[in-house]
């Protein structure tokens, strides 16, 4: 999917340490492979792109301490953007009541469902809506919606399914101005596919009761046709937004994108399931987010943390108090977080630390550096490991020969060793909690 892409992209972008402009290519490459495989529109892909590189290009990116994470937040904030951030994208109920929402789209959308979704939302919010069923030509329409309504408690008109259309709907103002309703739902019949009888109805509808908000229900599994769905009824009909339904599925997330940038019209609800709760507001900054599967720029360390399993972290937070921080755990420790990446980018998770560490070693620690270090430990003996007091001179030579590597290195070893165990046992002091966070989640 979507998120799993992106996320091998990424990880190859954090593989290296400083980004080129060769290297911000190759992963643009990479992102517009993915978006066009999750059915996102050509055009909208070439903007997206061209809208990155610009920004990631030149920018702070190449000087950057994390490029890849610059290039990370510019991907998030520019689909973000693409979605409509910063927008409101509200329902508008202006205007004197009963203020008219016209549901429109193709079969099987989720019209009606979204109709009694909407219903009761508009409910939680004070309003006093009435359901109007205007789909007359499938026999179980009305009954559907009716069975919706009931469920809910919430009214729905008695239309007939040998009435018109406009004229149920007609009727069904004059019925809620009568008795108190502030908002009429609309929900209007759809067709497998565009059709130009069905469009005509629903201009006629909409010339008549001057819907406040004209919403297409647009499936977000069918990738691409929702868009060019959304193209056609939004120039019939001026679309003042679109709910997007079935998002709990394993939607491609294409359809969000493109809709957008497409007919420039927002995205305001998402459809998130078959229960009547599952209808949220849409938030482009969520999207962005769940499409690019992070919480927020740092949650790409995040995730590569989660690479230490739960029971890893476990296991070795109980080490820790049983052994104590030695050589040894300290060995293990960076073979876990080597698995999560850099050493650098563990040390900003943990506040403080980070900086304490920095100090002491005067720079970051690059992965060649780790392996050193793993190669030193390897050579001493487990009591050596266990407890570092007892290397001496001598075994210090016997180890660096033994790791290829110098007694200097050996020497340096020791000196970080006995700075980070200084740090642990400060984090210790801070209780469970404070070495929780030094382990990972
Ligand atoms: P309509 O023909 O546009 O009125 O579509 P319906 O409201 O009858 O919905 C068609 C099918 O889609 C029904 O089985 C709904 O339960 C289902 N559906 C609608 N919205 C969602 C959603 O957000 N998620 C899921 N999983 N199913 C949905
Ligand atoms: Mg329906």
């Amino acid at each position: 999917n979507l998120t799993e892409k992106f996320d091998s992209i990424f990880k190859k972008l954090r593989g290296h340490g400083r980004l080129t402009e060769e290297n911000i290519k190759e992963a643009l490459r990479e992102v517009r492979l993915v978006l066009l495989e999750a059915d996102v529109n050509f055009k909208v892909v070439k903007d997206f792109v061209e809208a990155v590189r610009e920004r990631a290009v030149g920018q702070d990116v190449l000087k950057s301490l994390t490029p890849a994470q610059q290039v990370i937040k510019v991907v998030r904030d520019e689909l973000g953007r693409l979605m409509g951030e910063g927008e409101d994208n509200r329902l508008d109920f202006g205007g004197r009541p009963p203020v008219a929402v016209m549901l429109c789209g193709l079969q099987g959308a989720g019209k009606t469902t979204s109709c009694g979704k909407l219903a009761l939302k508009l409910r939680r919010d004070k309003r006093n809506p009435l359901l109007v069923p205007a789909d007359v030509y499938r026999p179980a329409a009305i009954d559907q919606l009716k069975t919706v309504g009931r469920q809910l408690d919430i009214p729905v008109y008695d239309s007939q399914p040998d009435q018109d259309p406009v004229a149920i709907c007609e009727a069904a103002r004059r019925f809620a101005e009568l008795n108190g309703y502030d908002t009429l739902i609309l929900d209007t019949a759809g067709r497998l596919h565009i059709d130009a009888t069905l469009m005509g109805e629903l201009v006629r509808i909409k010339e008549s009761l001057a819907p406040k908000e004209i919403l297409l229900v647009a499936d977000a599994m069918t990738g691409q046709d929702a868009v060019n769905v959304a193209a056609s009824f939004d120039e019939q009909l001026s679309l003042t937004g679109v709910i997007l339904t079935k998002l709990d599925g394993d939607a491609r997330g294409g359809a969000a994108l493109s809709i957008r940038a497409v007919t420039g019209k927002p995205i305001k609800l998402v459809g998130l399931g078959e229960k009547m709760d599952a209808l949220e507001v849409f938030h482009p900054d969520r999207m962005a987010q769940r499409i690019l599967g992070m919480g927020d720029v740092l949650s790409l360390i995040e995730k590569a943390e989660a690479a230490i399993s739960r029971d890893d972290a476990a296991a070795m937070e109980q080490r820790l108090r049983k052994e104590g921080f030695t050589l040894e755990t300290f060995r293990d420790q960076m073979q876990s977080i080597k698995k999560m990446g850099s050493l650098d980018s563990m040390l900003k998770l943990i506040p403080g630390v980070g900086k304490a560490l920095k100090q002491a070693q005067g720079s970051q620690l690059p992965d060649k550096e780790m392996n050193k270090i793993e190669a030193i430990i390897n050579s001493m003996t487990p009591e050596e490991r266990r407890n570092h007091k007892l290397i001496n001179g001598s075994r210090r030579v016997r180890i660096a020969n033994g790791s290829g590597t110098k007694v200097q290195d050996v020497n340096q070893l020791l000196k970080r060793f006995t700075e980070a165990q200084k740090v642990m046992k400060k984090m210790q002091q801070l209780g469970p909690k404070g070495l929780k966070g030094l382990m990972g989640r």
